[in-house]
Parts: structure tokens; sequence; C-alpha cells
């Protein structure tokens, strides 16, 4: 086994420590190759249900009247997330601009959005207005409110109903924690969430912002009664094969919303060519459950070895998951970029790049990213990356296939190790 790690640099001391944690995890593995069983099913269900065909893979051009493969793809996301009516299109271009358009389409002036679980993911507060942008919600009239979460990370209800009044129309919930430190909720507590503000407010919308959360539990927001869940075809569902694109799932009048938006009132869903995209999308999707399983054991196993060298890690090494990012806190610049250079090595793609801190826009520090990805910025695939200050933390996600992960932290023991910034006894 040591033979063929040794040929990647790896030092049998670091080898046997990483065998000996992956050992210990065999019950953890198996509990998430059930849920792979379970949500790969799911989606071959739903894909024989609405009898997708090789006709499906062809896509069309111009204006896109017609189009089997778009249509049917769209009924299959809908099945698979039970919901009455999906928009999955390469047109919406990523996350945030689902997320916008999802908002920007269900919202009008003189409304509030509420969001009860504290601050949004980053790039949404020009799209909010938290930020001032040019065309953020804000500028149209639209009002915006926030409730933070208590201290334990749990939600503020007595605030939440406070907040909730005759404007309030759509209430977002991220589900995974993104680029913070706070925990990412888990379906379930999502769900009470929602039970929570329709009991105030039975009209308002509940949108969920899905990403990273897809297939990592057996049901989805939409199945704890979410009225929109929106992502990432980068991310989750794509499955590593889409090169691009988003997908909301919702609520019929929602997703005619959105659609009327996202194209032209009138229009809607029925344009909207699909090029040659199909095939990636389909096949994506087939795999999605596999390649999250993937990711879920690699952010396991990193916990895992981190957390035994000493290092705080959230979640930590014996929680349950509900998306697929993993924080390591280094405490430590070097630490930090040796973990970031380690993960760089080990990529199919781009493994002879060094990463190194820079002035990326719009960050108040410098930042670090390792990427080596067949498809620019997916993080499907692993990845890390972090702001280079204080307390150090890096955020690790994806992994295509567990071999990859694997090796992808190996690796970044070993750089750490070479570089007696860890101690492995
Ligand atoms: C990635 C992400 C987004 C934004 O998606 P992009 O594709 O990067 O625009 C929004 N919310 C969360 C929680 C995310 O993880």
């Amino acid at each position: 086994m040591n033979n063929i790690y040794k040929d990647f640099g790896i030092d049998d001391k670091v080898c046997e420590f990483a065998e000996n944690i992956l050992k210990e995890l065999k019950p953890r593995f198996d509990e998430i190759d059930r849920l792979a069983d379970i949500n790969q099913l799911k989606v071959i269900a739903a894909m024989q249900k609405n009898n997708v065909s090789e006709a499906c893979m062809l896509g069309t051009t111009g204006y896109g009247y017609n189009d089997i493969g778009r249509e049917t793809l769209e009924k299959v996301y809908a099945d698979i997330f039970h919901t009455e009516d999906a928009l999955v299109r390469a047109q919406i271009t990523c996350g945030t601009h689902a997320l916008a358009l999802a908002l920007m389409s269900n919202l009008r002036p003189g409304d509030e959005l509420l969001s009860p679980v504290g601050k949004p993911y980053d790039t949404l507060e020009e799209v909010i207005g938290i930020r001032d942008s040019i065309g953020s919600l804000k500028e149209y009239g639209v009002s915006y409110r926030q409730v933070d979460l208590l201290e334990d990370g749990t939600f503020d209800y007595e605030n939440i109903k406070k907040a909730i009044n005759e404007k309030t129309k759509l209430v977002t919930i991220q589900r995974s924690k993104g680029y913070q430190t706070r925990p990412s909720f888990s379906v379930k507590q999502i769900g009470e969430l929602i039970a929570f503000v329709k009991s105030i407010k039975p009209e308002v919308i509940c949108m969920v912002d899905n990403c990273y959360g897809e297939f990592t539990e057996e049901i989805e927001p939409s199945d704890a009664g979410a009225d929109m869940i929106v992502g990432s075809l980068i991310k989750n569902p794509g499955g590593g094969l889409a090169p691009l694109g988003g997908y909301i799932c919702g609520k019929k009048e929602c997703i005619e919303n959105a659609a009327y938006r996202l194209t032209s009132p009138g229009l809607g869903k029925e344009v909207g060519a699909s090029l040659t995209i199909l095939r990636d999308f389909y096949q994506g999707l087939f795999l999605a459950p596999t390649v999250v399983a993937s990711a879920l054991k690699g952010a396991i196993f990193a916990a895992n070895v981190y957390e035994k060298l000493g290092f705080d890690v959230i979640p930590n090494s014996t929680e349950d998951r509900h998306d697929i990012i993993q924080a390591v806190t280094f405490g430590d610049k070097d630490k930090m970029i040796a973990f970031c250079q380690g993960i760089q090595a080990a990529s199919p793609v781009d493994s002879f790049v060094k990463p190194e801190p820079w002035a990326m826009p719009g960050y108040d520090s410098d930042v670090i990213m390792a990427a080596g990805a067949f498809i620019s910025g997916s993080s499907i695939e692993l990845s890390a990356d972090g702001p280079v200050k204080e307390p150090y933390s890096v955020y690790f996600q994806g992994g295509l296939t567990f071999p990859h992960v694997k090796l992808g932290i190996i690796k970044s023991l070993q750089t750490l190790y070479e570089r007696n910034l860890v101690k492995i006894d």
C-alpha cells in the first residue's frame, strides 16, 4: 500500500498515521455508502419515471422551443426534490445568480426580506444591498431584516417572531455555513424553523440556499417545508461534470416568477436553448450522489486527521454532516499555506502550481486558494481556501473520487510534516 504513496513523496510515518485513522472510520463510511445508495436510487427513479431517453441528451439551438431534454431534466429535478416545478439552466450562471434570480423575481417593491439565520453568504450582500450596489434589491425598494443566531448557534425564535411583520414576503435560510464558523443546519432544523415562520405568517415564501447541501442527507429542505431551494451546478448536483449552471426548485408560482425574470415576461420557461450541455447535466446529476459521498468521506477523514493532531475542526471528527465543507483552524500562517500547497500538489490538473496568498478583490486580507480542477472554480472538485489572517482557518471541500481526496489530505499532512510544522508519533 505504502509503495504507491512513496511515488508521491509520502513518508511511511505519514502513511501509517493516515491508514490507522481510516481503519477507525469504516463504520462512518458504511453509513455514507448507505446514504449514497438512497440518493442514487432517488435519482435513477426520477430519471426512469420521466422516460429520460437518448434524445434528451441532444439539445437545441436558437430560441430553444420544445427542448425535450431541458423540459425532462427540469421534471427530473422536481421529482428528486419533491417540488411542483424546477428551473435548471445553463443561462443561470452560478449560485449567486440563481439566488439573486429567486429573490428578485419573487419580491416586489415594498416587500421585506428576512434572514433569520444571521448574515447571508458574502456575495448576497450586494444582491440584497447590505453593501450598496447597483441593481440591488434595496435599490428597487425591497427592505431587509436580519436576526442573528444565538451564541450557541441556534435560532433566536423570540426575535424572529418580532422581525416578521406585514411587509415580510420572503424568508431566506442558508443551509451551509459557507465560510463562517457557525454550524451548518440539518434539514430537520430547517424544517422546524420554517414551521415556526409559517405559524406566524403562513403565506410567507421560505427559500433555502441549498449550496453544498444537496445529497448530504436522505431528505432535502423541500421535503421539510421549503417553498424554494436554490443551488449551483458546479457544486453538488452537477456531480463534477456540469461545467456551469444553477437551479431553482419549488412551488409552481415561485418557479414561474423566476422563469419570467430569467428570460422575459411572456416567454418564461419556453425559451433557453440547451446547446450541447444536457448530457453533462444528466450524467453529472446521475453521478452526484456518489461524488457527494466521496466528498463527505474526505471531509470526515480530514476532520479526524487534523483533530488528532490538535487542531480545531468544524464539524468535529464525530459530528453528523449537513454539507461537504470542512473547516480546519491552523492558528498559524505557515501551516495554513503548507496545507493548501499539499492539496494542490495532489491535483490531477495544475499539480505543478504552488498556491501563494494574494490580495483578492473584495477581501480585507490576503487569500490563499488551492484547486486543481477540470472545471474552473468548481468546488465539488477538491479545493481549499481561506483568508490569510487570524485564526488562519482553511475551508476544504469536494473531491470527485475518494482516492483523490485521500491523497490530497495525506499530501497536505506530508507537506506540514516535512516542514516541521506538525509532529507525528
Ligand atoms: C457557493 C455558495 C453561494 C454562491 O455560489 P457561487 O456559485 O459561488 O456564486 C451561495 N451560498 C452558499 C452557501 C454557497 O456555498
